[in-house]
């Protein structure tokens, strides 16, 4: 099928080529973001790929259809930057891949908490240059800590997983207790029971009206002082000026973030030459016990190369008008 990938970095077309060595699609390859302003390249194509800082809204959407776009095929797992019922209104079909490797996502999770509490972004700094003091490096044992995991899904659930390895205790909220995680030992208890338990609190639930800003200054006052804050999942979970506040206050005591509000205008381009406007996200990387990694936590061989084939496959099942199961429609929760 003739199709118009967005945003492609240049391991998008290596793995994409690569996979496509099986599915014989027509790929054509651009740099750009998908918005309007860009739309007008996918003109003629019926099978749009796009990536999670593309913004397929109304508008995009309707010129899209205008050029004869049926299938918008994602190559990520969440969709929040697609107008689904925008796409549903003008007879588009979403895919999505809903597990590419969770074990990457779970796994740099588990690295920010480590890095953050082992200060190991400090240490690394320190002895290259020769200091090997130690003030200011002291951490804490993981061990009989509590963690407070929102969103038991896949990703969620390995994470807890992993943490039970080192004995953490924990602690979990979802709208769909997951059995797999009660069998773990996790305990189901509500947000505030979870905010106010917890040592450390990690977000892995998607991004929806229900979840935007899920930590605001409400959830931050029932939290314990000290508390490490960790958000892989979608940067807007997070109400990121209360969260400033509450390191200032010293609240909260360690943020690791993969993820950001406004990460569209900074994420996935080299801007090392160019004055960064954004004060928000300026202000965090002043703080010693924030970690921000650019929205890299999927990024393994194994994730890319999955990513690269469920894409492929989902477009060969539309074609031969198959139903993946990997389709996303509006309303659908997760
Ligand atoms: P999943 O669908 O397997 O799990 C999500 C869980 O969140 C589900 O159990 C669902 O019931 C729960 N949930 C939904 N709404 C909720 C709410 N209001 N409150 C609490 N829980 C709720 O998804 P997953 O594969 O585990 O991915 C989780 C999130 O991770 C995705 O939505 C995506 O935003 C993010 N993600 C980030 C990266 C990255 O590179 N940083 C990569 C992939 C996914």
């Amino acid at each position: 099928m003739k199709t118009a990938i967005f945003s492609t970095k240049s391991y998008d077309r290596k793995f994409l080529e690569a996979a496509n060595t099986k599915y014989h699609h027509e790929l054509i390859f651009f740099e750009p973001r998908l918005t309007i302003d860009t739309s007008a390249l996918a003109v003629g194509f019926p099978c749009v790929c796009v990536f999670i800082n593309d913004l397929l809204d109304d508008g995009t959407l309707q010129i899209l259809a205008s050029g004869g776009t049926k299938l918008i095929a994602t190559r990520s797992a969440g969709f929040n930057h697609i107008d689904l019922n925008g796409a549903a209104g003008l007879g588009m079909t979403v895919v999505r891949v809903p597990a590419y490797s969770p074990y990457a996502v779970a796994e740099h999770t588990v690295g920010l908490i480590l890095t953050l509490n082992r200060k190991i972004h400090r240490a690394y700094n320190r002895v290259r240059e020769g200091n090997f003091a130690l003030d200011g490096l002291m951490g804490f044992d993981l061990y009989n800590r509590t963690v407070g995991i929102i969103g038991t899904g896949k990703i969620g659930l390995i994470v807890a997983q992993i943490l039970k390895g080192f004995g953490c205790h924990l602690l979990a909220y979802d709208l769909y207790p997951n059995p797999e995680a009660e069998a773990l030992g996790m305990k189901y208890v509500d947000l505030l029971e979870l905010f106010t338990n917890s040592d450390i609190i990690s977000l892995h639930c998607p991004l929806t009206p229900q979840t935007y800003h899920l930590i605001d200054e409400a959830a931050l006052s029932l939290m314990k002082s000290g508390v490490m804050l960790i958000n892989t999942s979608r940067g807007a979970l997070i109400d990121t000026k209360v969260v400033i506040d509450g390191l200032k206050s010293r609240k909260i005591g360690y943020l690791g973030l993969d993820v950001y509000e406004q990460e569209s205008e900074l994420f996935f381009e080299d801007l090392s030459d160019e004055v960064i406007e954004d004060d928000v996200f300026q202000r965090l990387l002043t703080f010693p016990n924030v970690l921000i990694t650019g929205h890299q936590a999927f990024f393994t061989e194994d994730a890319i190369a999955n990513i690269a084939d469920t894409t492929l496959s989902n477009i060969t099942d539309f074609e031969l008008g198959r139903v993946s199961g990997n389709e996303v429609r509006a309303k659908v929760d997760s």
